[in-house]
């Protein structure tokens, strides 16, 4: 079976390696970058913008692709499946009315509303600024403000975290609204949901899905969960399939969330075919919903996708053929974790065309799971884009083994301006949320 990944990054290369241990898969990808982790993986490639749907079609069927696989959302909004469909090629990611729950945050909440799901949060949105300041001092200027389209995960803002006070609240919601950030000239307020933040993904059919384990991802760039938010600096996830300070029943509480989405989106006439995410705040009234993705995360799919027991090709074949809900999922049980290796400066003004030298064999012996993302390669070493560059997955029985196996092979990794949050995972931090999650409780 020909396969095609779209997309360069660390989450499409943990894709391409799952398609390349299915037993019949032959892969092809297609990338705006040179992933050199893709291309080792692949038969063939081809250097275009992901989001560019005349080019990635015609080169779908020009290699008689069998099955489309689409790693980031940019493409999915574009209607890059709906066009796949149109020239009979599936794809097991879903259509661009079913990726709204991602790339529409008006209409995401507006769904979840109408289906009376649970784990929601006040929210309304605006096209005018003063009327948004009647519902932001109803929340006592606790919010988070958002542009209803996407914004590559950089365009949400939380009071306490990035503004504080109703002004500078207020000061946000006219610039997202001015200058149309996320494509529309209009605001989303959610009230602020206080908690610790944990991801879960799922493998849906359009009517059953089937969950993953539990990851928590570090959006802040320094240690200390301080400084911009980003694109993701890294994650972890447990052999026993949930997080420190989250239950069982809180898991399946989420799992059940992302089971009625799905049923809700059947129900709008939107069947979602491919791998579903929530990211969910734990709060002391159970899980809330922060916002929905259409696809994989980045970095959250490099700590399930190496853990697949189950042959990944079949997995999507079952999610076409809509037959997840006889099927069980088959995850070995480790612990992840994965750190990621960016520019000097990322976040802020990234030195890019940085050297790094990477020892794949070194890393390799490890233990650890190598996965490239955005770099460009030169002779015998790479160079650093402004985005991040590679990230390290240590793999192991207990998070504490899975760190010092993630640590050791970082040092394989060689530059002098790269930038890696080394407390990602560490016994302090996760100390931390767990004491933050008990007050939170009221158990401390
Ligand atoms: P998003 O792009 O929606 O994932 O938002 C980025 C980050 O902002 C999330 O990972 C959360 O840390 C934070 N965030 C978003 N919405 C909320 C909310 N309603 N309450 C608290 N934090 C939020």
């Amino acid at each position: 079976m020909k396969v095609l990944v779209v997309g360069g990054g660390a989450r499409e290369h943990a894709i391409c390696d799952a398609v390349y241990r299915s037993k019949d898969a032959e892969l092809y990808s297609v990338m705006h970058n040179l992933n050199p982790g893709i291309k080792n993986l692949s038969k063939d490639h081809l250097i275009e913008k992901e989001t560019n749907v005349p080019q990635v079609v015609a080169y779908a069927k020009e290699k008689e692709i069998d099955l489309v696989i689409v790693g980031p959302e940019a493409p999915l909004e574009a209607g890059l499946v709906n066009e796949l469909g149109k020239n009979g090629i599936k794809a097991c990611s879903p259509t661009k009315e079913a990726a709204r729950i991602e790339t529409d945050k008006e209409w995401m909440r507006n769904l979840l509303k109408k289906y009376n799901i649970p784990g929601q949060l006040k929210c309304e949105s605006f096209t005018d600024a003063n009327k948004a300041k009647k519902f932001i001092d109803s929340l006592n200027g606790e919010i988070a403000i958002k542009p209803i389209g996407l914004t590559g995960g950089k365009g949400v803002k939380v009071s306490g975290d990035h503004f504080k006070g109703v002004d500078e609240a207020l000061d946000y919601v006219k610039e997202v609204i001015g200058k149309k950030i996320g494509g529309q000239s209009k605001v989303l307020i959610e009230e602020k949901a206080i908690g610790e933040e944990f991801t879960l993904q799922a493998f849906s059919d359009s009517q059953s899905i089937l969950p993953l384990q539990a990851v928590q991802d570090h959006k802040r760039l320094l240690p200390g969960d301080k400084g911009t938010n980003t694109g993701g600096m890294g994650s972890y996830s447990c052999a026993d399939g949930l997080l420190p300070f989250l239950t069982k029943s809180e898991y399946e509480e989420g799992a059940a969330i992302l089971q009625k989405i799905v049923e809700s989106l059947r129900r709008e006439g939107c069947p979602y075919i491919g791998p579903i995410y929530g990211q969910f705040m734990l709060t002391s009234d159970g899980p809330k919903i922060i916002e929905i993705n259409a696809r994989f995360g980045d970095p959250e799919a490099m700590n399930v996708l190496p853990l697949l027991e189950a042959d990944f090709i079949e997995l999507c074949q079952d999610m076409l053929e809509g037959n997840l809900s006889s099927k069980k999922m088959q995850l070995q049980k480790k612990s992840t974790l994965c750190k990621y290796v960016v520019p000097e400066g990322y976040g802020v003004k990234s030195m890019v065309g940085e050297k790094i030298v990477v020892d794949e064999k070194s890393i390799h012996d490890t233990g650890s799971k190598l996965f490239y993302a955005s770099v460009n390669k030169e002779n015998d070493y790479i160079s650093t884009t402004g985005s991040r560059s590679l990230a390290v997955v240590g793999i192991a029985d207990t998070l504490a083994d899975a760190e010092t196996i993630c640590e050791e092979a970082l040092r394989h990794v060689k530059g002098d301006h790269i930038f890696i949050r080394h407390d990602i995972g560490s016994p302090e931090l996760i100390e931390r949320r767990m004491q933050h999650m008990n007050k939170i409780r009221g158990t401390a």
